[in-house]
């Protein structure tokens, strides 16, 4: 059976297995398509069933969450945490609490950590887990309950030693507190069990800024291969979430004007340059990014028509769609850097490729998040901390290997250029070994 055969016989049977679960087929497929070249070279991995291995959870854990809303009316949302694989340390990945989670996006989410996670080069497996809570319109009280009730029974199944969950979509500094409040209360235990804690309580400088600076030192290291960068150009960014508002401050920071943001109803547009401040100041009240009138327009899609150089989708999955790209390629688009998980779609991936234009995938392109909660961890466990520039010194060491990674990988595997198929290869080859070194019943 050739390479390609046995793959497509591995992604039949995730689709018998996994019915109904679009996101997640969808990274599987993305994955096991740059893999032939791989099992070629290394025959053990098939002959040891390695690639079937890593593309089902070692667990899933599915729980009830029952909470009193303001009105002492009882509500119950499904809880998910999806640990996916710790053959190369302890499952590392996010909390989701929005109203679109299901078990298709975590397990999506969860099988991209995998490789993400090999790539920043620190020990940590792949997890992903949250909530179809949707926190929007729900006061302080009604959240900060919800998080207790959730860590109750997560607490049950995570550990410093274990699985450390962190922020995603919908659980930010504020919820982090309730959730770490929750964990110590329970375990009667000081451990950094939760990364992307307050500074108070044995937070990391730059965890914050991680995710959406690191986008930044790896588009720009793309940037360079072209000898280019990001002075004077034109940047749009989905998003004015965490990951979207620090990749603005860093990228105009680094001589860029961003000219849009979004949220889910709508997009502000200025020529001139988005105020940073004024959209912090909206978001930081959880207000509507409509608030920026006189800039704003209906429908969150629209912020592909924008002209710019650079385009940094930082919102959500699949976000970004084959007429989208062909739009952004036709106005003079010459690299998009992935900050969101998997938010182009592979038809967009396509054109993106097929154009020559410079892509870089979520999977490396935005590692910088969950590199920085390691390095949370690794104070954690030393009951120190490092201070801000040690920290976005190692954050842009750690994106420079991770380009160089990816890069080397691709151009070693036949595809020069390709950043997608080097960073599939890449992370997968790290963890694959360490798979084969802990035998099969793993
Ligand atoms: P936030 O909750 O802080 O912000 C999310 C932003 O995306 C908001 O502006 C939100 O708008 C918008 N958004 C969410 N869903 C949709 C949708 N269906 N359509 C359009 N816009 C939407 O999340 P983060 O910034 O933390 O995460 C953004 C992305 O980055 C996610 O894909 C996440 O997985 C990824 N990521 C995050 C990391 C981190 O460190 N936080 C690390 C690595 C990846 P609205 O407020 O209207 O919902």
């Amino acid at each position: 059976m050739s390479e390609q055969a046995y793959l497509e016989e591995i992604f039949a049977q995730v689709q018998a297995r996994n019915p109904n679960q679009p996101e997640f087929l969808q990274a599987v497929a993305e994955v096991l398509s740059t893999l032939a070249p791989v099992i070629r070279r290394r025959p053990e991995l098939q002959r040891l069933g390695v690639v079937e291995r890593m593309v089902e959870p070692e667990r899933i854990i599915i729980f009830r969450v029952s909470w009193l809303d303001d009105a002492n009316r009882v509500h119950v949302n499904r809880g998910y945490r999806v640990q996916f694989n710790s053959a190369i340390g302890p499952y590392k990945g996010g909390l989701r609490f929005h109203r679109s989670v299901n078990a298709s996006v975590i397990k999506f989410l969860g099988f991209e950590q995998i490789f993400k996670n090999s790539l920043t080069g620190l020990p940590i497996g792949g997890a992903k887990g949250g909530s179809d809570f949707d926190p929007r319109g729900k006061s302080e009280w009604e959240i900060m309950r919800f998080c207790q009730s959730f860590m109750t029974e997560l607490s049950r199944h995570i550990g410093a030693d274990t699985d450390i969950p962190a922020g995603d979509i919908g659980v930010g500094g504020r919820e982090i507190g309730y959730l770490y409040g929750q964990y110590h209360r329970l375990r009667n235990e000081f451990t950094g069990a939760i990364t992307g804690k307050g500074q108070a309580y044995g937070g990391s400088h730059v965890r914050p800024e991680a995710t959406g600076y690191g986008l930044c030192y790896f588009t720009e290291e793309m940037l360079k291969e072209k000898h280019d960068s990001f002075e004077g150009k034109r940047v749009v960014i989905s998003g004015s979430g965490n990951v979207a508002v620090y990749a603005h401050q860093k990228a105009t920071e680094l001589g860029a004007t961003v000219v849009a943001m979004s949220d889910s109803g709508g997009f502000v547009y200025d020529a001139n340059g988005i105020d940073l401040a004024r959209v912090r100041e909206i978001k930081d009240r959880h207000g509507r990014l409509s608030e920026y009138a006189e800039a704003y327009q209906e429908g969150s899609r629209g912020i592909w028509n924008i002209p710019c150089e650079i385009a940094l989708p930082c919102a959500t999955q699949n976000e970004l769609e084959e007429q989208d790209a062909k739009t952004l390629v036709k106005n003079g688009c010459i690299c998009i850097a992935e900050g969101a998980n998997m938010p182009c779609t592979p038809k967009a991936v396509r054109v993106f490729e097929e154009s020559g234009i410079l892509y870089g995938p979520s999977k490396a392109a935005n590692a910088g998040g969950v590199a920085t909660s390691a390095l949370e961890m690794a104070q954690n466990s030393m009951r120190y901390s490092w201070d801000f520039s040690k920290v976005d010194a190692r954050l842009r060491d750690i994106m420079v290997s991770i380009y160089r990674n990816a890069s080397l990988a691709a151009e070693e595997y036949g595809k020069a250029g390709n950043l997608m198929f080097g960073a599939n290869i890449a992370g997968f080859l790290k963890v694959a070994d360490a798979m084969l070194s802990h035998g099969i019943s793993y």
